[in-house]
């Protein structure tokens, strides 16, 4: 049978405070085990918690992007259970009155935009983090992650292929990079995605009983898990068979989702009130002021680059896929004024530059303002295109001025006219047969001439200059 996969998507990202959610530890990658705790993210009994004014802004601040309605009151609650790396037994989220609700994230399906409605945006505190070394048959604790100021953000179940998940990871992860919300480096955690997935013949309109899929640690294994469970279930359901709610974890060594345990419900967690945190009135100006203070965000800035720079569609959708690339761009517009001619040198040598080293454009030594000064060098003759290539790399590694590598490397073009005759003279004398060729018509031959003095220069000379001496010698000839 024919079936359609629902899918929702439950994304944490950690947010981007100096403090934790609740205590003041420092929220810095890494650090010894457990060294940066104190009574309150250890959970000790009678400590108790204080809420993270910053933390709260970047989580309306982000709430606001995805166009989120905030709730007027800041309410949290316990989630009970048990587990090793949650000393209290609880953590603290929030349940029935979410931070924010009603949003949403457009994405591009079959060519056609989408949108993606995103239920609930809401703060919650990470947990510790279990360590299993392998033959050991004890685990080990971390709890310098517990109390780690989380945002989560729950999708409705509108996306319908594991292309469309990664669609959605990939805007959203934008969008919060651009908010400079949180650092959304899946490797540290501080980006994590659990799927729900169930599948539904086709055209009907009722939901099939889901699983929920954690464990990824990129998006091309969410969209890998994604894919397996739809093999999976439309397996189980071809053969007649019932699909269980349930949680699985993706193991991506053997490519497969393997049960872990059934899902609890709500009910479960026996949430109730945080009793330490009484809920307070959010100031309707606070999430004003954050809304005044956005930045300009990847869709809007995209539309600029054509609207505005004139910049071709693909141009404009490359340049802002990553905050700093579009950055950078500006940067160098700002000494140079030709938006096309900057966005093919970044595409294309600056961008290969890059991918071969595999490293961002905010590591490379080349300022934007020297990439403008490479470019004035180009346009005034004084070197060409080609040794431009030659240069950027150069500029990258050593953040020398272009201008500095031209004259130790002796680059300069040669664009004076008379030394320019010089050569073409000597060409002119040298072939007689080519000469000939082009008196009597044949274009083409100047070409070969072009080449000639070319070599004789080594290069050096000007091409469009060289062509031009050519034919005024020529002409005189005739
Ligand atoms: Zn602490």
């Amino acid at each position: 049978m024919d079936y359609e996969p629902v899918i929702g998507l439950e994304v944490h990202v950690q947010l981007k405070t100096s403090s934790k959610m609740f205590c003041g530890c420092t929220t810095e990658f890494g650090g010894s085990p457990n060294s940066h705790t104190c009574p309150v993210c250890l959970g000790f009994p009678g400590v108790l918690p204080v809420l993270n004014k910053k933390a709260l802004l970047l989580a309306v601040r982000a709430a606001l992007a995805v166009g989120c309605r905030i709730s007027g009151e800041v309410k949290f609650h316990r989630k009970n259970y048990f587990y090793p790396d949650l000393p209290k037994d609880y953590q603290i989220s929030q349940y029935d009155e979410p931070l924010s609700e009603n949003g949403k994230i457009e994405i591009m399906s079959g060519g056609t935009a989408k949108t993606i409605r995103v239920k609930r945006v809401h703060m919650e505190e990470d947990a510790g983090k279990l360590i299993h070394e392998e033959g050991e048959n004890s685990s080990l604790v971390d709890f310098n992650r517990s109390g780690m100021p989380l945002l989560e953000i729950v999708s409705e179940p509108d996306i319908n292929s594991p292309d469309e998940a990664y669609q959605y990871l990939t805007n959203l992860k934008l969008l919060l990079k651009y908010l400079d919300v949180s650092d959304c480096d899946m490797e540290k955690g501080s980006l994590r995605c659990d799927a729900n997935i169930s599948l539904r013949p086709k055209g009907d309109k009722g939901l099939g009983t889901k699983a929920e899929v954690k464990n990824m640690n990129s998006f091309k294994g969410v969209k890998a898990a994604l894919e397996f469970e739809i093999g999976r279930q439309s397996g189980l359901l071809d053969s007649g068979e019932r699909i269980v709610q349930e949680t699985r974890l993706w193991d991506p060594e053997k490519n497969i989702t393997i049960s872990m345990r059934s899902k609890e419900e709500a009910h479960d967690y026996r949430y109730f009130p945080e009793p330490d945190l009484v809920p307070f009135a959010l100031d309707g100006n606070v999430a004003k002021a954050q809304k005044a203070s956005l930045p300009e965000l990847p869709k809007a800035r995209k539309e600029r680059f054509m609207n505005l720079l004139g910049l071709p569609d693909y141009d404009a959708e490359v340049l802002t896929q990553e905050k700093e690339n579009a950055d950078y761009f500006e940067e160098c517009l700002k000494n140079y004024d030709k938006p096309k001619t900057v966005s093919n040198w970044m595409m294309g040598d600056i961008s290969a530059y890059l991918n071969s080293r595999a490293m961002s454009i905010t590591a490379i030594k080349m300022k934007p303002a020297s990439l403008a000064g490479l470019l004035k060098e180009i346009d005034s003759g004084k070197i060409s295109g080609k040794m431009a290539k030659e240069i950027i790399p150069e500029m990258c590694d050593t953040g020398k001025e272009a201008s500095v590598i031209i004259s130790e490397k002796g680059l300069s073009q040669i664009s004076d006219v008379s030394e320019l005759e010089k050569f073409a003279d000597e060409a002119i004398a040298e072939n007689s047969k080519t000469v000939e060729d082009f008196m009597k018509g044949k274009d083409s031959a100047l070409m070969f001439l072009v080449g000639q003095v070319m070599k004789k220069t080594r290069g050096k000379a000007n091409p469009a200059m060289v062509n031009e001496v050519l034919r005024k010698r020529l002409a005189g000839k005739k």
